[in-house]
This record gives C-alpha cells, structure tokens and sequence, in this order.
C-alpha cells in the first residue's frame, strides 16, 4: 500500500467518486477510502441468480446533466440513461388516475381528463418550475451557496422569476404545491408526493425551492441501464485511468490533524493498520463521523462538534424491497394501458392530508398505513433479468415507502410488513398474485444505517433538510464553502450543498474548491451554469 498521496477522499459514494474523478483528472495523486466491499455508497447494484437489484438509488434527476457525464465521457465508459415516456402513474380510488408524461402535453392531457380547469394550471406550474430550474435551480447546484442574504438579493435584481424563487424558497412544499390552486385535491396529492417522496417534510417551512426540482426532474427521471452501479463503475475507471487508488474494505480510524492542519488518515485493512499521508482530506462522511468519531476532541472547535452534535437527522426514512420474479410484470387492469407502462406507480394518497399524515405517522414510528409506489426497472431494461433463462418471463419488482427508524425490524418484522406491501400492490395489480418469486432483498432503515454508516438513523441525503440545515447553512456556514476550519480539511459529501440525491454536486463542488486551493487547472463550468452567471442568477467567475 502507497502512503503518500496528494489528496485522500473519505467515502466513495457518488460525491466521493465525482471529486476523486475531478481531483484525480487535475493531475493529483487521489486515494479513495471506502469501508464497503464495493464503491457506490448509494448507487449499489447487485446481481442476484441474474436478477440486478437497486438497492438504493434509481431515479435518476439529473442524468445527462450530471457534470461528470459530460466531463469524462461517462457514456462511451457504458453509462447510458432510459428515460421512460410514461413516467409515474399515481392510481386512485374508483379506477381514477393521473399520468405524468416526460412530454408534458401528456401529462397536461391526463391532469384535465381527470379534473377539468386544472391542465391550464399544471401546464402553467409545469412552465414555471422548468424556467426557475433552468434559469437558477439546477446550476445553483454546482456552485458553492452564497449567504442568503446575498442569495436573496441576486434574484431579486434577477427579475420577477427570481423574485417568484426567492418567494417560494420561504414556503413549504406543502404550500408551494397548493399556491398553484388545483381544483381537485388527488392532483395536489400526486405533486406533493413528488416533491416529498425524497423525504422532504411537506409542512417544512424554508425549503420551497426544492419544489421545482424534485418535481420537475421526477417528470423526466432516468434508469441507469445495467443498474444504478454502472455510473460508479464509471466514475472509479475514470478514476484509477487517472493514476488514482480505491481501497475498498478499508475502515477508517482518524483523520490526523497536526498544528491545525489535515496531514492523513489512520486506517485499518486486510494489511493491518497503516498512516497515510496527504496534503488534503476530502471528507464525504456526516458531520458526527467527520467531526466526532474521527477526529480527536482537541482539534475541533466548540462550534463544530457542538453542531455536528447537534445535526437533524431526516425524521423519516426508506423501506424498500426489490424482488426477482418469474411472471407478468403488474397489469394495472380497472386503469388505462399506459399506467402499467410507467417508470413508477403510486398508490394510497387521495389527498394532500393523506401524504402528511402518512409523513407525520411515520416520523411518529407508526407504519400502519398503506401507501407508496411501486416501479419494475426490468420493463425497460432486460439487461435488469436474466431473459436468456428459457422459462420466463422475468421481471424486477421494486417497493419503495416512506418508513420510520424506530421501529421493530427484525427479520419476521421486516418480512411481514413486505408481505403486506406486495398484497397491497396485488388490489392493484391482481395479476401479481401468480407471480413466482425468485429473489426479494428487503431494505429497512437499519439495513441502510448498516450498510452506509454515512446514513445514520437511515437519512438517505446525511440530515434532515430544514432551512437551517441547508444551502449556507448545511453544515454550518463556517464549512459551507466546503473548506473548514481545519487547513487541508474539506466536505464534500451530501451533509453540504446541494445535499443528497444523485446529483453529485458536493463532490464537484468541492474538488472546484480543493483545486482552486492547490492551483490545479479546472475544467470550463457546465453550460447551464455559465448562462445563470451570464443572467445574473448566480455571481460571475471573478466574483465567486
Ligand atoms: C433506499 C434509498 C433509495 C434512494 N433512492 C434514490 C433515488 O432514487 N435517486 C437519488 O438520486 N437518490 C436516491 N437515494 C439517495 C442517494 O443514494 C444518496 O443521497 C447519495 O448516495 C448520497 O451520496 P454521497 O456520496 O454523499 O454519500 P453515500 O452514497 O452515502 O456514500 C458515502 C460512502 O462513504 C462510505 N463510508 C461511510 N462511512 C465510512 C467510513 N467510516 N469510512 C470509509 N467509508 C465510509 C459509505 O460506505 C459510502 O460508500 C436513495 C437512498 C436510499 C438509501
């Protein structure tokens, strides 16, 4: 094993890959340390008697914009996005549903079959969230956050669509949602599920702009094909083409910490204990295990471990389970055709209240209720089972729900509230009941702490989004440009912004940072990031 590197990346999820890629590319001499056996943090795939299973991340948000999919030429390195036409069916009571197109005439089309009056509103909120994604949401992503402040005042000398961000940036998704007047309320519902099904709180106050996102981005999501790990493959070829190590299976101990400044980290692996050395640490870890666990007491500062002591976790998590069957996949049969052709299927929620309470009850360990959605990857992707088998067909099912930490999950536990699940997807689907089950791999929010340690308590994007927990503030404004405290010492993980969900923006961000820092050269800036900073959404180059 090297001990000497130029930089050292704690974490090889999506954010620790994309900055060890970005790091690695700048002609440093990049190591990444992953606990796991396997790189991808979320992005996991596992291939089980020829079914693949994504275990956790598979909407896709941001796909192709993905800065490293342009910068490394993710797609001749075998990533390729599907982006299914029908993208989400939400199935209602008395055979009612709404379809969400990737083409919005579609889904406009469906929104007034199903409620007359309401299509000329979704259409006008479809409209808006695409421009305030396009003009200032999406690109804030892949810049360091400015102080609200500072933030506020650039929309609004940006023009009324800053103004209308800078609004709805103060509101819940809850009232984003409701400030378009839908006149029915399974189409609130629907949009509020999109917009919390994350585990954004639909009552949170402050978070509003993160609305247009999930919403606008859930209506064009995208599977990897192949599984969700080919992008990490992608990421670690481009990473070790670049002279960069992976240790895999290599379980951190401290980062080292000498006059004030990051020199390494104390590591354990199959070859024993080992200090490796480096002139930058790049952590993509919480803020508990960056500052707490990991490093002594003494070198961080009172504030720093007083906020990492005191870091919200989300008050809900994920249960999901994937399941390789022999069968048909769902035929949602009392609803039209192209339901059964979506990316996702809703089912449960008629109303707006239905989605909170079924949020609150869970952050409150109740999981009682029924509801969530339901996706097969395989009806895109035959690459996702193994079709050369001769008795088929083959398809992988997919559960996803909200669920709490707190609760018994023991195996029979887990596989009860599984089983119920299934059921409840059969009322909609009855011909699920034939099908033969091959493989199903449950993941309850203790399976997801267990497996990313990075994800306490099950938080899927490393702590609740609340405003004081995002943007400038997430961790903490000292650390927020990602630097800290500690010279040599940057974040980069979902704990800063942009947060979690594949979106790599941290990891970007921070090795812009980092390279800036040392005077490596840095790649031009994604196009849609010049054009905001041309617009007056975000600073200039010389400014930022
Ligand atoms: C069930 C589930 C479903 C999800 N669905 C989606 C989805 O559909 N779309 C989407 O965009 N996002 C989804 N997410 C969220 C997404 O996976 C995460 O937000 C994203 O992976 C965060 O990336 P990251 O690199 O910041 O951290 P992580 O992915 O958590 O990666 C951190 C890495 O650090 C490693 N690590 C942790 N502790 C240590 C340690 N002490 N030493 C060394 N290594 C360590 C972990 O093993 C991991 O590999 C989902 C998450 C889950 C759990």
């Amino acid at each position: 094993m090297n001990t000497s590197y130029d930089a050292i990346v704690l974490g090889a999820g999506p954010n620790g890959l994309a900055a060890a890629a970005y790091l690695s590319a700048a002609g440093q001499r990049v190591a990444v340390i992953e606990q796991d056996v396997e790189t991808g943090g979320g992005l996991a795939t596992q291939e089980l008697s020829g079914y693949r299973l994504n275990h956790h991340a598979t909407y896709m948000l941001m796909a192709e914009l993905l800065p490293p999919y342009r910068d490394f030429g993710l797609r001749e390195r075998g990533v390729d996005f599907i982006r299914p036409k029908v993208q989400t069916a939400f199935l209602f009571e008395r055979q009612q549903s709404l379809l969400l197109y990737s083409d919005p005439a579609g889904s406009e089309a469906s929104v007034e079959a199903l409620s007359p009056g309401d299509g000329a509103r979704f259409r006008r909120m479809y409209d808006e969230f695409e421009q305030m994604c396009e003009a200032f949401l999406l690109p804030a992503s892949y810049v360091p956050p400015l102080p609200p402040l500072d933030q506020t005042i650039a929309l609004d000398q940006a023009g009324e669509l800053g103004r209308r961000i800078s609004e709805i940036s103060e509101m819940s998704p809850r009232e984003v949602i409701a400030s378009y007047e839908f006149r029915d309320p399974r189409i609130e519902a629907a949009f509020l599920y999109l917009a919390t099904m994350f585990g954004l709180e639909a009552s949170e106050g402050g978070i509003g702009f993160l609305v247009p996102i999930y919403v606008s981005r859930m209506m064009k999501a995208a599977l990897v094909r192949g599984g969700s790990h080919q992008l990490a493959s992608a990421l670690r070829r481009t990473i070790e083409e670049h002279a960069g190590e992976i240790l895999t299976s290599t379980a951190l101990q401290e980062i080292l910490v000498r006059e004030e400044r990051a020199i390494g980290v104390r590591v354990l692996s199959r070859d024993g204990a080992a200090e490796l050395h480096a002139n930058t640490v790049v952590s993509t870890l919480n803020p508990q295990q960056t500052f707490l666990d990991l490093m002594p007491r003494d070198r961080v500062t009172a504030l720093l471990s007083d906020t990492a002591a005191a870091w919200e976790w989300e008050p809900t998590s994920l249960f999901l389970f994937n399941q390789g069957i022999v069968g048909d996949p769902p035929i949602y049969e009392c609803y039209p055709d192209d339901a059964s052709r979506a990316l996702m299927a809703v089912m449960g929620y008629e109303t707006p209240n239905d989605v909170i309470e079924h949020q609150e009850a869970v952050a409150a360990g109740d999981r009682s209720h029924l509801a969530g959605h339901g996706s097969v990857p395989s009806l895109f992707d035959p690459l996702m089972v193994p079709d050369h088998v001769p008795f088929g067909p083959h398809h992988v099912l997919r559960w996803e729900c909200c669920a709490p930490y707190e609760a018994d999950w023991s195996i029979e536990a887990s596989r009860e509230f599984a089983e119920q699940r299934y059921d409840f997807w059969c009322r909609y689907a009855p011909n699920l009941k034939q099908a033969q089950s091959r493989v199903r791999i449950t993941w309850t929010p203790r399976d997801i702490e267990t497996h990313l340690p990075t994800m306490r308590r099950g938080s899927i994007k490393h702590g609740a989004y609340t405003s004081l927990q995002m943007g400038y503030n997430r961790p903490l404004p000292e650390c927020s440009g990602y630097r800290t405290p500690i010279a040599g010492l940057y974040l980069a993980g979902s704990s800063v912004h942009p947060g979690g969900m594949v979106t790599m923006g941290a990891g970007y961000n921070a090795a812009r940072v980092v390279a800036r820092d040392i005077g490596a050269e840095l790649l031009p800036e994604p196009e849609m990031v010049r054009q905001a900073r041309e617009r007056g959404y975000l600073e200039s180059e010389e400014q930022a």
